[in-house]
């Protein structure tokens, strides 16, 4: 059998994978990842990327198809034509420069990738079944970095008309009707998307409201859009299995009911990839199903890292990817612990949101003394001239020191805010630094310069 000896081994070529592999080698790290799939990992191949492609596609025509049925801004658009083959086309050709990107960048790193299922042997060995035979690796460091995957429901397992997110992303023709288990990150992003392709789409959230992990406030735009879209919501409902005509049963607060759908995509959560290959024969201490790591991201066995989705919430890419960068930089012998304040998170949906530190409520169930400021997008001229004025800013600061403790945004084209908004909890800003900063005009930046001074009670636009 083939043997590599390095000294650091990385199962999982995802954003926690590979960012870890490149830093490492450009530290000088001699070092090996290992991947079944082209590197990129769940988000680069069948996640982030796929998604947003499709969401941006799905945005277009919407746009085309509102225009041909009510010319609007004196613009009118003949009847606009999909060919979703051609899409998914598209959207893989994107896919494949961006996977195709990590491979040159690891190379350009000196890191040794190896394709192949990986079994864990032990906290130093690894068995690769590679195509080209088993290859057994060798290494003074390990870092688990296997991600996660789609919770199948036991009464709708995966198969037929039931669809998880990476077949969504690889659907040739828009289902007629599509039935959306799960009103979380996925179910809404994709739902809403299939909605502006021209489905008939339903979605079931068991909890009493869509986005259960974000605030009423902030998920009520969206709420509002998808009445818009057409698209039915059912919520304190739960999915059960096909019926024998092969509608979704659902048992909802009103009762039963069977929903018709020529697809039925379930989107209930991801799993973390913390048992099988071999990882449970580590007897890793876990927290619930995912692997415990302390603030370094080491497990509980010596020389063996954790990091990415295999790690717990959020199960974010740029998390992963931050915990792959610090993982790198201490097998390099530098001394970091992991003290980020805030890990930034965005919804693609229609309107878009974006969630930095705490909310109002989060500050008051810690006991917090908050003063906040919400500005709304209906007041903000670059809103206005995007014919999109949905949504606001919204910023939570202590009331002693005014340092600020969170913003949250909803709103079109607010994920690119996500940076800014990090980037102030992260220098520990007061509402003043804020405010002391000149927001260029007119964007829907101005928006959070505006809430920071509503929180001080002189917002200027409103
Ligand atoms: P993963 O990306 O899951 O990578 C793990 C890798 O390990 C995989 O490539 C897998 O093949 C490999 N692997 C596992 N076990 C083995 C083994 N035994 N042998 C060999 N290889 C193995 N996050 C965001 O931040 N923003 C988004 O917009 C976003 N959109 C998403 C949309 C969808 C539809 C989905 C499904 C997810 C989305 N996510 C998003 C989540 C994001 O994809 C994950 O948080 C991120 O990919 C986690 O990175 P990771 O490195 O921990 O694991
Ligand atoms: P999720 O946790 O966001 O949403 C799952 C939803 O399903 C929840 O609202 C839950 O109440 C509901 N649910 C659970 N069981 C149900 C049932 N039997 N019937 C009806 N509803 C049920 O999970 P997801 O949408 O699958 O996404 C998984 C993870 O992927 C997310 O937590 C997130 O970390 C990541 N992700 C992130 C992004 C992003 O950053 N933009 C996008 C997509 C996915």
């Amino acid at each position: 059998m083939r043997e590599i000896q390095c000294r650091l081994l990385i199962v999982g070529a995802g954003p926690g994978g590979y960012v870890c592999a490149i830093r490492a080698g450009q530290l000088g790290v001699d070092t090996v990842i290992v991947d079944a799939q082209p590197p990129g990992g769940t988000c680069l191949n069948v996640g982030c990327i796929p998604s947003k492609a499709l969401i941006h596609a799905a945005d277009e025509f919407h746009q085309l198809t509102q225009l041909s049925s009510k010319p609007s801004m004196g613009i009118a658009a003949a009847d606009p034509q999909l060919d979703l083959a051609a899409t998914v086309e598209w959207k893989d050709g994107i896919v494949e420069r961006l996977t195709g990107g990590v491979a040159t960048l690891l190379r350009k790193a000196k890191v040794r990738l190896v394709t192949g299922q990986a079994t864990v042997r032990d906290g130093k060995t690894v068995l690769v079944d590679t195509p080209e035979g088993p290859v057994q690796i060798r290494a003074e460091v390990l870092v688990l970095a296997t991600g996660s995957e789609p919770i199948e429901l036991r009464s709708l397992p995966f198969g037929g008309k039931v669809i998880s997110s990476t077949d969504a992303l690889a659907l040739t023709e828009v289902p007629g009707r599509l039935a959306v288990v799960g009103g979380g990150y996925i179910g809404l992003e994709l739902g809403i998307a299939y909605a502006k392709l021209g489905a008939e789409v339903t979605v079931v959230e068991a909890a009493p409201r869509i986005l259960p992990q974000y605030d009423a406030e902030l998920t009520r735009p969206v709420a509002q859009r998808l009445t818009g879209l057409g698209v039915r919501v059912l919520t304190g409902a739960r999915a059960g299995g096909l019926s024998d005509s092969g509608a979704l049963r659902v048992a909802g607060v009103d009762g039963a009911e069977d929903i018709q759908a020529d697809k039925v995509l379930v989107t209930v959560g991801r799993r973390p990839r913390a048992t099988g290959a071999g990882v449970e024969s580590l007897r890793l201490d876990m927290a619930g199903p995912f692997i415990r790591i302390d603030e370094r991201c080491r497990t509980s066995m010596t020389g063996v890292f954790a990091i990415g989705d295999v790690t717990g919430e959020p199960m974010l890419a740029h998390r992963a990817m931050a915990q792959g960068e610090m993982v790198a930089e201490i097998v390099a012998g530098k001394r970091l612990v992991w003290d980020k304040r805030a890990i930034p998170a965005v919804c693609f949906t229609d309107p878009e949101i974006v969630s930095v530190g705490l909310s109002p409520d989060e500050a008051a169930t810690q006991g917090l003394k908050v003063i906040t400021g919400l500005f709304p997008f209906a007041a903000n001229g670059r809103a206005m001239t995007a014919a999109d004025e949905a949504g606001f800013v919204r910023v939570t600061a202590r009331e002693d020191t005014h340092e600020v403790l969170g913003i949250q945004a909803v709103g079109a084209d607010v994920a690119e805010m996500a940076g800014g908004f990090a980037l102030a909890l992260e220098m520990g800003a007061r509402l003043e630094d804020i405010t002391g900063t000149i927001h260029a005009h007119p964007t829907r930046g101005e928006a959070l310069h505006e809430a920071c001074l509503r929180a001080l009670g002189h917002a200027l636009h409103i």
